[in-house]
């Protein structure tokens, strides 16, 4: 009791001099005591005669750390009912179950990252907290993403839940990723009741619902989430010739493109990544059709990214991240939301890393962004016991430090 209130003591008293913000003098106990000229009865205040120079304290800088086995479940949504509708289909996530989802998934310590930030390893969340990733499939429909009049995503869309989850905790973050198919997935009037939603909008020539269209990849845009290639019409790859696959890709990129451009958005064109998810999970039957999906270039000349792969229902895994042996960006394995899989993810936990944070250094405060620099301070502070080995990201930075050597990642 006694060395923890001494402790205590210690720890005020340097707290103390740290919120002063006289630390930076102080730490040297001075080999040079500045001295003072004599007072004079002048009103002329005194002069030093020596400048202290201020004696520069160690500089460190925080890195995030993944250590062990670093992998993570990635879910995937479809559609959203509301919570009077009944008898909804299998893949549809009511908005109260949804909530309940993302609860539950927070509870347990698990934050949001964006597809594309696991994809290349450059993934962080808070201190102690755990990555997964979200990603809808079948996009976009109203009750995916539906932006009201005010700007804000509708409470009756599954993003508009999702954003006002990530309002009231932001340690949670907001990303999410859709896999779009501008062919056949027709947009509507939220407020519409369920058997009215589609058929309506499919028979009204009005452009009302594209506009609604464009607004709505206007704010995702804007906002983190994501969308990527679900291919045109949903076709199964396994009965679709290799051309007809490459034009699937190819449209689907093309009427995304359209509908930013009708409303003067080319701008946000270049933010566009590519990557696809197979239809029902279904690969081509053909090795020249899998070719078409694996060198897909987007109408800006990116490559495929990634190829995610569904539905993982009965038997569910983690997703290997960059940084694990086992990992095949043209493999990306997801498990379907549900109950049951939100209960197999916190029955894993236990598997998934959670953030955190190392104090690199001390290094020189002019070469806190000079990345070979940074190497060098990871390796000292590894070799000093004050880190552990790992993956380190430092200001958007990775280093793979693992296996004794330091290095700078590339995906
Ligand atoms: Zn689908």
């Amino acid at each position: 009791m006694f060395s923890k209130n001494r402790n205590s003591i210690v720890a005020i008293l340097l707290l103390t001099l740290l919120i002063s913000g006289c630390a930076k003098n102080i730490v040297p106990a001075a080999t040079t005591t500045p001295t003072f000229a004599a007072p004079t009865d002048t009103a002329v205040p005194p002069t030093p005669t020596v400048t202290p120079t201020a004696t520069d304290v160690p500089y460190y800088v925080d890195a995030t750390v993944w250590t062990g086995e670093i992998n993570a479940p990635i879910l995937i949504y479809h559609y959203f009912g509301r919570d009077n509708e009944e008898d909804i289909p299998t893949t549809w996530t009511r908005f109260k179950d949804f909530e309940k989802h993302l609860q539950q998934l927070y509870d347990n310590g698990f934050s949001l990252v964006p597809l594309s930030s696991w994809l290349d390893g450059t993934f962080i969340v808070p201190e102690g907290r755990k990555p997964f990733v979200l990603t809808i499939d079948d996009f976009w429909r109203s009750d995916q993403i539906y932006v009201d009049d005010d700007g804000t995503p509708s409470p009756y869309s599954g993003i508009g839940i999702l954003w006002r989850f990530s309002q009231e905790h932001p340690d949670f973050g907001f990303a999410a990723s859709g896999f779009s198919n501008m062919g056949d997935k027709f947009f509507s009037d939220t407020l519409l009741p369920a058997e009215q939603r589609y058929i309506r909008v499919s028979a009204d020539n009005s452009p009302i619902w594209r506009d609604r269209l464009s607004a709505a990849m206007v704010w995702a845009l804007e906002n983190g989430i994501t969308p990527y290639n679900h291919l045109f019409t949903h076709p199964k790859l396994d009965i679709t010739m290799p051309q007809d696959i490459q034009y699937q890709l190819a449209e689907n990129d093309r009427v995304t493109r359209f509908y930013l451009t009708r409303v003067g958005r080319e701008d946000l064109i270049p933010t566009l990544g590519n990557i696809i998810a197979l239809p029902f999970g279904i690969w081509p039957a053909t090795p020249s059709g899998v070719q078409v999906l694996k060198n897909y270039k987007n109408p800006e000349g990116l490559p495929v990214a990634a190829i995610m792969e569904a539905y993982n229902l009965d038997a569910a895994t983690l997703t290997p991240s960059v940084f694990s042996e086992d990992f095949d960006r043209f493999k990306i394995n997801r498990i379907t939301a549900s109950d049951s899989m939100i209960q197999f993810i916190i029955d894993h936990k236990e598997e998934i890393p959670s953030a955190l944070t190392c104090r690199v250094g001390p290094i020189e405060e002019e070469k806190a962004n000079d990345q070979q620099a940074l190497r060098a301070a990871i390796a000292a502070s590894i070799t000093s016991g004050n880190c552990p080995e790992g993956v380190y990201n430092i200001n958007g930075v990775v280093f793979d430090a693992r296996g004794g050597t330091v290095e700078i990642f590339q995906p």
